[in-house]
């Protein structure tokens, strides 16, 4: 039976649209015969469409005025929270999450359109003097015209929402490939930001494949780019974007290190590496990748984290026993697997692994592994419940170590030294570093993004300030009177 009640299609000019491409149909990663969601995928056809659909709405969207624009967000915002229940069982169908991360991600999703809804009565400008004194000069913000947003499937409410609301609160239309692991909450957020007064073709949604992603940010109307998903795509969209000159925000993956010092309090740090690195079957950005012990004595540490890791309960995400849900598909349990094994091959250990239930679930077992550090699971993101345990003897190798990788998104430490904490937070090349908590989550008001390979250099994300600065152009208005009349 599936969870989607209305048919899935594409969001193009304030109608649903059958793609013209293949169809296809995602299937529950928890129970794989079971159909979730089928569409037909949007084409080249459709991709115009939306285009055409967001440029002739742009001019009456932005003549509308951001009060009004952040009234609507508002609106969505509330009827998310009405279907939270509805939303949060589609996305544990789609993606695998339990049903209480769901429901987190809802209700997160929700206070992000609150949030930059709210943030419409912000100041908007500077005004700096004038040598004239019949002058004012005043800097204003402009929106970019037609955004393309390309989300992955991870957090497949939270970051579109992360995206889309200051998009359209900062008058920009979006056209919006969403992932194609999670078609039905792409489809839900359509029908709400529509029943909260979204207008025709201010918001396109198009269900396509990797390539129409491509097809977008090359698109000439398209005058910014907001992506996040992996290093590799990150990087083809990157050289695209930049080579036509459009404004261009990426957010990619991590290898996230979390630094245990001997004065750290044990179970909190015991409790939050396991949660950061197995929850969300380490279907995170932000999950720790790597524990690195500085100095001796982490024996009580290392046997919680090892029970713990034990004791995870894997199964399907409707079950409130289960605390880690399945991965998202066949290929990506096959590819986690194996980087287990090839782990081994290179002299790694398994220190703690949970039990696996029967069934055909994409189910992964959590994993510790510790080993050399030139394991190539110490540099590549594998994203799955699997983090490595390595040793440091000093605090200062230990920073070395966790900053020898191409990424640079977030690192934790715990320690009750606040001279080391201050030198991690120095130190560590990461855009967010988090002391006595899990290197995941983030405040939605709080700039999040990364450095190194884990970005590109320009406005991160989610910060009402920092959004506004990637999603207008400031413009300088010199304003003098004219004369007098005599
Ligand atoms: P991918 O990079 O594979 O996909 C992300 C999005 O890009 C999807 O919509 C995908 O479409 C689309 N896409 C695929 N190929 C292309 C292409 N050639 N041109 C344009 N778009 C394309 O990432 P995943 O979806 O697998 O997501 C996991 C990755 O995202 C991890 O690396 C993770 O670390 C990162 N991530 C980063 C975050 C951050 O804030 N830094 C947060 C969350 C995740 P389709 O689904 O159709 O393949």
């Amino acid at each position: 039976m599936p969870v989607l009640t209305k048919p899935a299609s594409s969001f193009i000019n304030g109608t649903w649209v059958e793609g013209s491409g293949a169809a296809v149909s995602r299937c529950n990663p928890a129970a794989p015969e079971e159909t979730v969601t089928s569409y037909r995928q949007a084409g080249s056809a459709e991709l115009e469409q939306a285009i055409r659909s967001a440029a002739a709405a742009a001019r009456a969207w932005d003549d509308l005025g951001i009060l009004a624009r952040g009234r609507i967000l508002s609106a969505a915002a509330a009827r998310i929270r009405e279907r939270a229940e509805e939303i949060a069982a589609v996305m544990t169908a789609e993606h695998g999450k339990t049903m209480a991360e769901s429901r987190m991600e809802v209700d997160a999703s929700a206070d992000t359109f609150d949030y930059h809804g709210g943030s419409a009565r912000n100041p908007v400008g500077t005004e700096y003097p004038s040598s004239h004194p019949d002058e004012r000069i005043l800097t204003v913000r402009r929106p970019l015209g037609i955004v393309g947003v390309i989300t992955p499937w991870n957090f497949p409410l939270q970051i579109p929402a992360w995206k889309i609301a200051p998009a359209l609160l900062h008058g920009n239309t979006v056209v919006w490939k969403s992932a194609s692991h999670t078609p039905g909450v792409s489809v839900l957020l359509m029908d709400i930001l529509a029943a909260a007064g979204v207008p025709a073709g201010v918001v396109n949604l198009l269900l396509g494949p990797g390539p129409l992603g491509s097809e977008l940010v090359s698109h000439p109307m398209v005058a910014g780019v907001t992506f996040t998903g992996s290093v590799p795509v990150g990087h083809h969209i990157r050289s695209i974007v930049c080579g036509r000159g459009a404004k261009l925000q990426l957010e990619l993956g991590g290898h996230n290190a979390t630094l245990v010092l001997a004065d750290a309090d044990v179970e909190l740090a015991a409790s939050s590496v396991v949660s950061a690195a197995m929850g969300s079957t380490g279907q995170k950005c932000t999950a720790t990748r790597r524990i690195i012990l500085v100095g001796d004595g982490h024996e009580a540490f290392l046997s919680r984290v090892k029970d713990k890791v034990s004791a995870l309960v894997l199964g399907p995400g409707t079950d409130p026993a289960v605390q880690i849900g399945p991965v998202v598909s066949a290929s990506a349990r096959d590819e986690i697997i194996a980087a287990i094994s090839q782990s081994l091959a290179e002299g790694g250990e398994i220190l703690a692994q949970a039990a696996t239930p029967a069934g055909d679930g994409y189910y992964v077992p959590p994993t510790l592994l510790t080993g050399p550090q030139s394991m190539s699971i110490c540099q590549e993101e594998v994203f799955g419940p699997v983090a490595t345990v390595l040793h440091a003897a000093t605090l200062d190798e230990a920073i070395a170590l966790a900053n020898n990788t191409a990424f640079g998104l977030t690192a934790a430490v715990f320690t009750s030294d606040e001279r080391a904490a201050r030198r991690c937070v120095t130190y560590l090349e990461a855009g967010l570093v988090k002391v006595n908590a899990p290197s995941t989550g983030s405040e939605l008001h709080a700039p999040f993004g990364g450095m190194k390979d884990s970005t590109f250099a320009g406005p991160r994300e989610q910060n009402s300030a920092v959004a506004a600065a990637f999603f207008t152009h400031e413009k300088t208005a010199y304003l003098r009177l004219a004369p007098e009349k005599a």
